[in-house]
Parts: C-alpha cells; sequence; structure tokens
C-alpha cells in the first residue's frame, strides 16, 4: 500500500505513514497481530514472519512509522522507554565511556550508573550546553554523546548541530533522547543525530495509557546491529500496546498545537506571577536556551519548571492542586505536576542534583490539554494556599 501514497507534510506522515492499513482485507488500521508465532510452509524458506520477538507485522508498522517521521532509516520499538536506552547502550563493551548532559532523565542516569558500570562501561554528566566543556571531556575511551535538549528537569539546551559536529570529529556516536520534544518540534536526525530514543509512554502514546519506547537510526547498518540487540535481549514491544501507540501518534500534531498553546499561557503566567520565583520554559525570550532552541525547534514545548519564592510551603501546594494530578511521567493529554527531587531524580544522589540545580523546591509541570483558565485557576488557589 504505502508505495502509492502521495504526500508531503508531516501531517499527513502522521496518518498515512509507515505501514498504512491492511492490504489481506482492506482495513484502514493495521490489525493487531496477536500472536507469538507465525506457520511456515516448509523449512529453509526464509520467511519474512516467524516469532514475534524477532518481527511482528504490527510492531513493524510502528516501527516503519517513526522511522518515516524522524528521518531515519530504522525504527525499532521497547517495551519502555527504559528498555530502548539500554538496548542502545548495549551497543558498547567493557573500558567504553559514554558522555552525557548533565541533566538527563534519572533513570537514564540510573541505569549507567547502577547497571552498566557493573558491566565496566563508565559514564560522566558533562555541561553539553556548554560546547567546549563537552570537547574537554572526550577521551580516547569516550565512544558516544547522550543528549537530551531540553533537558529534564531544567529543560537545559543543548545546541544539537554543534554537539553533532564535535562527537563525529572525534568518531563518537552521538545519540539523543527526543522525548520531550517529538519529532513534530524537533528532528535531531537531521542536525547530524546517530540515534534517537524515545520514551513513547509519554507524548508519542499521549494518553497516559501505555508504557512504550522507540529507537530511531539515521542510517541501516546502526539499524541491523540495534536490530540484533533487540532481538537477541528481547524487550520488545507488544502487538496490542503497539496499535495503541500507533494510534497515540496518529494526533501528535493535533494535540502538541494545543498543549503548547497552554504552555505558553502557563509559562507567560508563572512569569508574572510575583509568588513564583523561577521559570524554566525554552520558549520564554529570557530564558537562556531561548535562541539555539528556537534555531533547532519548532517552539518551547510544554514541559516547565518553576520554583515559589521561599514564603510558600511545597507539600500544601502539591496536596492543594484539585484538577492537575500529581503524578509521576508527562506528555499525556492530563497535566500532570511532579517533585523531581524525590520522584523522577531521586536515583541522582543529593550533592549531584544540588551541583546541577535540581533543588528540593523544585516543581515540574507537563501541561495538558484542558483549558488554560481551568489549569491557572487550579495553580492560582494552590499557591494561595501554600503561602505560610
Ligand atoms: C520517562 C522518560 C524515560 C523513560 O521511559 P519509560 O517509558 O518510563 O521507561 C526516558 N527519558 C525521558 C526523557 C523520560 O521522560
Amino acid at each position: 500500500m504505502s508505495d502509492k501514497k502521495i504526500y508531503q507534510g508531516f501531517n499527513s506522515a502522521l496518518i498515512h505513514g509507515g505501514i498504512y492499513g491492511d492490504p489481506l482485507t482492506g482495513a484502514v488500521n493495521v490489525p493487531i497481530y496477536q500472536t507469538s508465532t507465525f506457520e511456515q510452509e516448509n523449512i529453509g524458506l526464509g520467511v519474512k514472519w516467524e516469532y514475534s520477538r524477532t518481527g511482528n507485522p504490527t510492531r513493524a508498522a510502528l516501527e516503519a512509522l517513526i522511522a518515516e517521521l524522524e528521518h531515519g532509516q530504522r525504527g525499532l520499538a521497547f517495551g519502555s522507554g527504559m528498555a530502548a536506552i539500554t538496548a542502545v547502550l548495549s551497543l558498547f563493551k567493557s573500558g567504553d565511556r559514554i558522555l552525557t548532559s548533565s541533566n538527563i532523565y534519572g533513570g537514564t542516569f540510573r541505569v549507567l550508573d547502577k547497571v552498566f558500570k557493573n558491566f565496566g562501561i563508565t559514564y560522566e554528566n558533562v555541561d553539553t550546553s556548554d560546547a567546549a566543556a563537552f570537547e574537554k571531556a572526550i577521551t580516547p575511551e569516550v565512544k558516544a554523546v547522550l543528549v537530551e535538549s531540553p533537558a529534564n528537569p531544567l529543560l537545559t539546551v543543548t545546541d544539537l548541530k554543534q554537539v553533532a559536529e564535535i562527537a563525529h570529529r572525534h568518531g563518537l556516536i552521538a545519540i539523543t533522547d527526543n522525548t520531550f520534544m517529538t519529532p513534530y518540534l524537533q528532528k535531531p536526525l537531521d542536525f547530524g543525530f546517530d540515534i534517537v530514543v524515545h520514551s513513547a509512554t509519554k507524548y508519542l502514546g499521549g494518553h497516559s495509557d501505555l508504557v512504550a519506547g522507540l529507537v530511531v537510526t539515521k542510517d541501516k547498518d546502526l539499524g541491523d546491529r540495534l536490530a540484533f540487540i533487540q532481538n537477541s535481549t528481547g524487550g520488545v514491544l507488544g502487538p496490542f500496546d503497539s496499535f495503541l501507540l500507533i494510534r497515540g501518534i496518529r494526533t501528535l500534531a493535533v494535540r502538541m498545537d494545543r498543549h503548547v498553546a497552554n504552555a505558553e499561557k502557563a509559562a507567560a503566567w508563572l512569569s508574572k506571577n510575583p509568588e513564583v520565583s523561577k521559570v524554566y520554559y525554552p520558549g520564554l525570550k529570557d530564558f537562556p536556551g531561548y535562541e539555539v532552541n528556537a534555531r533547532q525547534a519548532k517552539n518551547g514545548g510544554a514541559m516547565m519548571s518553576f520554583e515559589l519564592t521561599p514564603d510558600h510551603d511545597i507539600k500544601t501546594f502539591f496536596s492543594g492542586l484539585k484538577l492537575i494530578a500529581l503524578a509521576e511521567s508527562l506528555g499525556g493529554v492530563e497535566s500532570l505536576v511532579c517533585h523531581p527531587a524525590t520522584m523522577t531524580h531521586a536515583a541522582i544522589p543529593y550533592e549531584i542534583r544540588q551541583r546541577i540545580g535540581i533543588t528540593d523546591t523544585l516543581i515540574r509541570l507537563s501541561i495538558g490539554i484542558e483549558d488554560i483558565d481551568d489549569l491557572l485557576a487550579d495553580l492560582k488557589q494552590a499557591i494561595e494556599r501554600s503561602r505560610i
């Protein structure tokens, strides 16, 4: 079916990209091939489908879709964002060293610090928003750089083109976690990155109803190596969740437009609020990474963090919210708030959190697609209630 398709735009790719429909029946949606195995006519025929860990048609449709959306050669779907990141880190071997952005997702920090370190793979957190600092940290052992831009949870922006150039000059594989932006707002492979990973649990799924991870590679060779790792280690996404994720991706652009419109209003409101001491949002003109982000992304996205002035009790603030739920995760249609120090970033030791600016009073907000006036009213009453 796909060779008949004619379209140019990203919105059309969201709907018609990858493998569209089912040639067998004409169904406009790829069926859920809920099967572990496939009957073979005879031995030695080299069949396309043999076993669902190796490949499944529903998962394959999702994998083709995300590869197309990220402008890559190969997409791979995993049972979670961490399974995707683990598969990518499995490209490396004992003695290799990986540089990461200084504020990255807590789980990525944890898997490097507590799992891969045991296999002799070391890491260092560097400020990738400072090109000179990043380049200085490159030693002969360094084999890759893992960047988040904007990074979690302080929204620090890294110049993707610059980091990819430096990485390649030193023979590193450039990897980025594009969870916060999605390919609708930012396409890192276009800036020279080799691998994009996603927690598809977030905006791509978009409805807080599944856990999934995706990887896209710029070239076929890395894609083949990662497909081998995916099949060997087995952290694949099941057919039903693959179907749900395709369904989520279809509406990515319309959801993101509302997320971002709400986020821009919320960030402006928070910045003007005298009870708020600091707002971290890449869409604010006075945010340090504003210009770099504007060059490489469509806009500032819908994630932000902020701090209340010291005369507020943060626990009263969290418990006082009525519409916005206190929960891990982000990117769903509902607005969520979280406390990075005890939740998403608790795996990072206190001293390191302090050094990189994840204070005990930092509040992270994932703006949903509700009516913005309702969200602002909820924030307002919770802030007022939390005054000491
Ligand atoms: C949530 C998240 C992850 C981990 O993904 P899971 O699907 O929860 O395993 C990785 N990176 C970022 C930026 C995330 O927000």
